[in-house]
């Protein structure tokens, strides 16, 4: 192991360019030692989690049988720890002014042809009454970065105003926030407003790369985005969000850098992140992909999946609507936890759809689904789909959150949580045929709750819900 401390406070330090280096070279010479990639699944079956250098040595291998075990390892880890559940968001894109010179995103500031638009609070009122309208119950917040269009004060007006929107039976019941890298005194205002988790995705771990990438703005510092997370966390925020997006650097360096800052967490702050993403680049307006071809197959995307949930089993794995209902179906059953449905990537298009003319959307959603058909399919998968947030509202975040998890616990409430909003769901926007499998698959799962007590009031409440009570939790 090359001489790094995953305890500094400082980027270049706790992301060591040198160890990831020496790791991707390991991992190299090791991929056909199977005795040694024996001994690491040996290690992850125990459920602990793998350092960044072991799961690198598990990317690199190509042997089909060790590909089939890590893939079996990592259904049955999270079945183990997430059941059957997949909990459901949307995003909701409040301004893409942005003064950011990102290379692969269209929002870039140089960016003259794409629609600029920032939505007032009455626009977020009709897109969050939209949203409610669908059966969503947790948002994630999106903005560019500019201190004159989306200052702080913005973004905290803009939260306010979405918790307080009560439509019919709907509630936004917790509001995920996705801006740029910010000061420890912002960090503290945004977990003031009740903000459940902190994204930000660091792009690239690859400085040299990040920088070319971010070539003009506040972006471009490098340290500076990635030390955010310890600022978030010095802020108050306990659940953070890491993420890559995959396709502009190589992928193997990526992964480990991601690992690493995951362990960089966990060292420095007694918890690691709450959920990492695993976008994927995608086509968008005014971007040449020739700039950062690096993507990745599907094969090698699932294998990136399958290895995160079995290196840091107890963060929550998102995959949106930038894959396909197909990639989103192969990804499910190796640790995904959360999805986003019936999304849009432009400012506003909730309430009603964006003219063509006036494109403002970040990149092409490869799932255009309604919620209703995404909550259908995941049922006949076999999955419940869950809008639970009760967690966040419980006050069990950071290490709480964490312990409870480690502790196997939260299959005592999530499942319960998962059923009890799904018959919200189902009794408040569902259609015919949605219903009618929600309601079979919610008979069937009551009866996996193993503890009677709980299966007992888990039974009532729902009986409640039919009768027209809501917001029940564990
Ligand atoms: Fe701005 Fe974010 Fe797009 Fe960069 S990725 S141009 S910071 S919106
Ligand atoms: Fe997530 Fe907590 Fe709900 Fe389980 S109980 S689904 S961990 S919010």
């Amino acid at each position: 192991m090359y001489n790094y401390d995953p305890k500094s406070l400082k980027a270049e330090e706790f992301i060591n360019h040198e160890e990831i280096l020496a790791s991707l070279q390991y991992a190299d010479e090791n991929k056909n030692n199977l005795k040694l990639v024996d001994q690491i699944l040996d290690k992850a079956e125990l459920r602990k989690g793998l350092s960044h250098r072991e799961a690198s040595v598990l990317l690199a291998c190509e042997d089909p049988e060790r590909i089939d075990r890590m893939y079996k390892l990592a259904h049955q880890i999270k079945l183990d720890f997430y059941g059957n559940r997949i909990v459901m968001f949307a995003p909701l894109y409040l301004s893409n002014y942005c003064v950011n010179g990102c290379v692969y995103c269209p929002y870039h500031a140089k960016n003259k042809h794409i629609a600029r638009k920032k939505l007032t609070q009455e626009e977020i009122v009709k897109e969050v009454t939209a949203l409610q309208d669908m059966g969503h119950k947790r948002l994630a917040i999106e903005a560019g970065e500019d201190p004159v269009n989306n200052p702080i004060e913005y973004i905290l007006e803009c939260i306010k105003t979405i918790y307080s929107i009560k439509h019919k039976n709907g509630a936004i019941r917790r509001v995920n926030v996705n801006i740029a890298a910010t000061t420890v005194e912002n960090y503290r205002k945004l977990k003031e407003a009740g903000i459940g988790t902190y994204i930000l995705f660091q792009e690239t771990y690859h400085k040299e790369s990040y920088e070319q990438l971010h070539p003009t703005g506040p972006k471009h510092n490098y340290a500076y985005h990635t030390e955010a997370m310890d600022r978030a966390m010095e802020g108050g925020i306990d659940d953070v969000g890491l993420g890559v997006l995959f396709g502009l650097e190589l992928y193997r360096y990526e992964f480990a850098g991601l690992l690493m800052h995951a362990e960089h967490l966990e060292a420095v702050h007694g918890v690691g992140p709450h959920t990492i993403s695993v976008p994927r680049i995608k086509h968008a307006d005014d971007i040449d992909p020739s700039a950062f071809d690096n993507s990745i197959s599907d094969d090698i995307f699932a294998k990136i999946c399958a290895l995160i949930r079995i290196a840091v089993p107890y963060t929550g794995m998102i995959i949106s609507t930038r894959e396909s209902q197909s990639v989103r179906e192969k990804v499910l059953p190796l640790g995904v936890s959360q999805i986003s449905g019936a999304s849009r990537t432009s400012v506003g298009g909730y309430c009603e759809p964006e003219p063509e003319e006036e494109n403002s959307a970040q990149f092409d959603v490869s799932d255009n689904r309604t919620l209703d058909e995404v909550v259908n399919w995941l049922m006949r998968l076999g999955y419940i789909p869950s809008f639970c947030t009760a967690c966040y509202r419980e006050g069990r975040t950071g290490d709480r959150f964490m312990s409870l998890c480690k502790n196997g616990q939260i299959l005592n409430c999530c499942h319960p949580n998962a059923l009890m909003t799904l018959k919200e769901y189902l009794e408040d926007y569902a259609s015919e045929d949605t219903r009618k499998i929600g309601e079979a698959l919610i008979e069937q799962e009551l009866k996996k709750i193993p503890n009677p007590k709980v299966q007992k009031i888990a039974y009532e409440h729902i009986h409640d819900i039919a009768g027209g009570k809501r917001d029940f939790r564990f």
